[in-house]
């Protein structure tokens, strides 16, 4: 019985009930954000070892008419629960797209490449293969500037699935990066089977580099297995001159991360990429 009134008691807590109409309210507020040309993407610029910037990668941002500019964090969840993440999913696909295609008109921006965040829900979709290829051809962006990111959970949820679609757009000449790689399952058998591109190194174990021996191996295996594996590597979340350090002594060939720039709005990294004088 107490623990029944323990329930009851939560059930009627009323912060929780803040929660709930927070967050219906957040989905009210969500379906709205689309038709009213609410989103934006920034540019998060990423670098070689050399320190040439090479491409970005594109972090959704909401800007909200009464909370302002929202990061992902506080309503991707809630657009993944609702499916709204479909619509959401594929106007950054359109706007990834058609940046592309105007930066290849312009010389300083032509040889750089822009990744974009694939959930899961969107990726399930049957006709995500179609969707890519729609968004490509309409934009005119050359595919293999494109890079998809996908989580490993994502990619093993349904294995099977996912190397169908990804050869599909392969062939196209769309290219894959692991995102958050090495906070999934253990089992790497998988890496050989998908046609990747990229691994991106999870900030996680970036953050403690030269600080932590474990992260320091977990990193040091990463680097050895990419290269055998023929696979660039991207490390996340760079924020110190140490674990730049670290990075480079071992071999790392891409970088990003708050101590390179910050996720920017997309004049101000085509200002950064004109600044540095074409490539
Ligand atoms: P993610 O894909 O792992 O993206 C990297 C996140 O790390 C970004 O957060 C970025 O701002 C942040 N970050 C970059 N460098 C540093 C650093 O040096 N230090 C620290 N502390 N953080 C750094 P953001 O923009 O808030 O995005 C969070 C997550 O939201 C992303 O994680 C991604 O999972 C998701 N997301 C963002 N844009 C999209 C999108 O268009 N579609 C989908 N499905 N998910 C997205
Ligand atoms: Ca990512
Ligand atoms: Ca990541
Ligand atoms: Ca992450």
């Amino acid at each position: 019985a107490k623990s029944r009134r323990g329930n009851a008691l939560c059930f009627f807590d009323p912060s929780m009930q803040v929660a709930l109409s927070t967050r219906a309210q957040l989905l009210a507020d969500l379906k709205q954000a689309l038709p009213e040309g609410q989103f934006r993407l920034h540019l998060q610029p990423q670098f070689d070892a050399a320190g040439q910037l090479t491409g970005a990668e594109a972090l959704l941002r909401w800007q909200h008419p009464q909370r302002g500019l929202v990061a992902p964090g506080a309503f991707i969840a809630v657009a993944e629960d609702s499916e709204l993440i479909v619509p959401i999913g594929r106007w950054v696909l359109e706007t990834a797209c058609a940046l592309l295609a105007r930066w290849q008109r312009e010389p300083a921006l032509r040889e750089l490449g822009l990744s974009v965040n694939v959930s899961q829900r969107q990726f399930r979709q049957a006709d995500f293969v179609g969707m890519v290829g729609e968004c490509l051809a309409a934009s005119g962006a050359r595919a293999h500037r494109l890079e998809l990111e996908l989580t490993e959970s994502l990619v093993l949820e349904d294995v099977n699935d996912s190397i169908a679609k990804m050869h599909l757009l392969r062939t196209r000449g769309v290219r894959f990066a692991v995102d958050d790689f090495g906070t999934g399952y253990s089992s790497l058998a998988y890496l050989t089977r998908l046609p990747l591109h990229r691994l991106k190194i999870d900030r996680s174990f970036v953050q403690q580099l030269g600080e932590s021996h474990s992260d320091d191996v977990v990193v040091q295996t990463i680097l050895g297995m990419a290269c055998n594996l023929e696979l660039d590597v991207v490390a996340e979340g760079v924020e110190t001159q140490q674990q730049y350090d670290f990075l480079v002594a071992h071999g790392c060939g891409g970088y990003q991360g708050y101590l390179f720039a910050r996720p920017m709005p997309v004049e101000d990294f085509e200002a950064l990429a004109a600044g540095q004088g074409g490539t």
